[in-house]
């Protein structure tokens, strides 16, 4: 069997992979990166991004990730497509093998594989993801200012959104399917006593409506099966994300939600030479800038871990 030796293997091309990326081909450590199914991540799925510092007038998502990936390769990061789709770190250097048949022994493993976004599976949503369909308020939400805007699920996530957006958008509704809200007690107050924030209990979504220019309504379900359309021109679907860390389970330490967990202020995981970076290891933040520098300090806990191992 050919196995291939690296020094730094780095699963995931978001922000954290990528900037994992630059820093470890700076600290000559050849990192290799499997970009995964996905490459440049959850940022590639929005329009602008207008809250990364360093660019005044706003970039598109996927012109971001090419600017980061461009500058890893500037550097001699061997980037590469490809799923890694098994890993053995039952000991260093430990072992990965690619959808191809490809085996790598790595020294270190930086893990960035991200999270994903739950939708709710409608072709319309799909249709119209990016031109009115968002899972991502803080991303998105400026784009609709003075407008309305529709806001799906019932938990903390969705309680967020729907603030965030009372302060830009002329009003929200919020489309609950069950009659109670999961969030906290705290924010589902904030909500209710929110003015411009209507609660649609009992409603599932059924049809994204829109034209060429985008979404301008949705078509509504409540619990008797009666249907209603709500004028509006975005939908922010904020059920839920989940981690992607099926590959990882069985190895590393994960939270009741699914995230890797990390120690302390530093990316290590709990085997040692594993870093973990990105949204992958963050419920909280999940923010483009948040996931470049917990890579950065992915890319010098790896670095430091070598010099300290040699
Ligand atoms: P949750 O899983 O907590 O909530 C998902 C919500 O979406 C639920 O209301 C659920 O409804 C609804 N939902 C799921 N699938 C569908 C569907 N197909 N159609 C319609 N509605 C659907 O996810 P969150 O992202 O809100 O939160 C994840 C975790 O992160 C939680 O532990 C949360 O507390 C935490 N969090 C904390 C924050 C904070 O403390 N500031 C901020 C954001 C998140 P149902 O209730 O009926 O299942």
């Amino acid at each position: 069997m050919n196995v291939e030796h690296v020094k730094c293997l780095i699963i995931g091309s978001g922000p954290a992979g990528y900037t994992a990326a630059i820093y470890t081909s700076r600290a000559n450590l050849h990192p290799v990166v499997y970009e995964g199914l996905a490459p440049g991540g959850q940022l590639t799925m929005t329009t602008d991004v207008e809250n990364f510092p360093g660019y005044p007038d706003g970039v598109s998502g996927t012109a971001m990730m090419e600017s980061i990936r461009n500058q890893a390769l500037r550097f001699g990061a061997d980037i590469r497509s490809g799923l890694i789709v098994q890993v053995d770190l039952s000991k260093r250097p430990f072992i990965a093998t690619t959808d191809g048949g490809h085996t790598l022994e790595a020294e270190t493993l930086i893990v960035a594989t991200g999270a994903t976004a739950k939708y709710l599976g409608l072709a319309s949503e799909a249709a119209y993801m990016g031109q009115g369909v968002s899972a991502c308020a803080t991303c998105d939400g400026f784009f609709y200012r003075k407008q309305d805007v529709v806001v799906v699920g019932g938990g903390d996530t969705a309680c967020e959104d729907a603030l965030y957006l009372a302060g830009l958008c002329r009003k929200v509704y919020m489309v609950v399917r069950r009659n109670v809200l999961r969030a906290s007690k705290a924010m589902q107050k904030r909500v209710l006593e929110t003015p411009n924030i209507e609660v649609l209990w009992e409603h599932q979504t059924k049809e994204v409506l829109g034209d060429d220019n985008g979404v301008n309504g949705v078509l509504l379900t409540n619990a008797k099966g009666e249907e209603r359309t709500v004028a509006v021109t975005g939908l922010f679907v904020a059920i839920g994300h989940h981690p992607n860390t099926e590959l990882f389970k069985n190895w590393l330490t994960l939270d009741e939600q699914g995230y890797i967990v990390t120690e302390g202020k530093s990316t290590a995981t709990g085997v040692e030479g594993v870093f973990a970076c990105g949204d992958v290891q963050d419920p909280v933040y999940r923010q483009a800038v948040t996931a470049a520098g917990s890579g950065c300090m992915a890319g010098i806990d790896a670095e430091r871990f070598l010099l300290a191992k040699s």
